[in-house]
């Protein structure tokens, strides 16, 4: 039987600590960490998203901005508020939910947020200092794997890392985090050959790609730990991972849920993020 690692419980326990941490920069500088969110459109999903950061700093004692556009927002208009944004010492942390609508150039938009204030670490200049490993911003759902891990004591080093998905904002970036800490690293994706195979050999498996119940018991070794990136709303509106929990649950050391895994990390560590970006700009 699998051990659960509880990342709603590890999140709780890194919020706690956000908390005490910006209480005392607070103390110490006179400034309150601010993260500006942008939203353009009417997304659901993403409306959802966009509460929980704003609450998850109101939490933490930050201040939030939401700025909500409507669909119709050209790229011109977002590129300007964006450079508002920029030039506003009172704002730290600039994050542009993603996706934005087809009109808009998301790269653009990426390009167009400072780096020093890219909580989400998607400009290419942040990319760039992960690959070295030389970052101040950890991309956040890759960087939430890393804690959970480490909060489980689950040694990296000379492991096998299998990540199935290379997207530029969990596969890659997760395969990176785990090189930095001396796996060995396979990533895998839509035109891996014999999936199976590699997967199977994995002692740590993170599966990134974006379909319900994707991994089953015959692609994982016989006690290993496995972490579920995933979230899929299905037809009957029931949150599933990218792994089939029950089949592989006998087999596997250690597992994250879904919900309750990986997913509440990522706003833990967009807070993190926010406090090193006002930490860094205020000198
Ligand atoms: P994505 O951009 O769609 O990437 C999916 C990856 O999976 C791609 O690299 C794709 O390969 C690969 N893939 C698709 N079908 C495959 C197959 N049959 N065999 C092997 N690889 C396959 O998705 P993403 O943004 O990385 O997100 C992945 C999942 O994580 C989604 O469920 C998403 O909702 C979830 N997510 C969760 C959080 C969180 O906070 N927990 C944050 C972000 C994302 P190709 O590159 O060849 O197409």
């Amino acid at each position: 039987m699998a051990k659960i690692l509880d990342g709603k419980a590890v999140s709780l326990a890194n919020r706690e600590e956000i908390k005490r941490d910006v209480a005392s920069f607070i103390e110490k500088t006179g400034v309150t960490p601010c993260l500006a969110v942008v939203i353009v459109g009417e997304d659901p999903a993403s409306k959802v998203y966009v509460r929980n950061k704003h609450k998850g700093c109101l939490e933490v004692g930050m201040r939030s901005i939401v700025c909500e556009l409507p669909y119709e927002t050209t790229e011109d208009e977002l590129l300007s508020i964006i450079d508002g944004m920029n030039s506003d010492p009172e704002v730290h942390g600039i994050l542009v939910q993603l996706p934005v609508p087809k009109h808009i150039d998301e790269k653009k938009i990426i390009n167009k947020i400072l780096p020093e204030k890219d909580v989400d670490a998607f400009h290419p200049v942040n990319v760039g200092k992960i690959m070295i490993g030389d970052f101040d911003f950890l991309p956040c759902t890759p960087a939430g794997v890393m804690n959970i891990l480490s909060h489980y004591g689950i040694e990296i080093e000379g492991k096998h890392c299998v990540v199935i998905g290379r997207s530029n904002t969990v596969g890659k970036p997760q395969a990176m985090l785990m090189l930095h800490k001396n796996a060995t690293v396979s990533v895998c994706h839509s035109r891996t050959r014999n999936l199976a195979e590699i997967t199977k050999t994995a002692d740590i498996l993170v599966a990134a790609v974006g379909r319900a119940d994707f991994v089953t018991k015959d692609m994982v070794k016989e006690g290993a730990v496995v972490i579920d990136v995933g979230i899929n709303r299905c037809a009957d509106g029931t949150l599933h991972g990218d792994v089939d929990f029950k089949d592989v649950f006998d087999k596997v050391e250690a597992i994250t849920p879904v919900p309750g895994g990986v997913g509440p990390m990522t706003i833990t560590m967009l807070l993190r993020n926010t406090l090193t970006a006002a930490e860094k700009l205020t000198k």
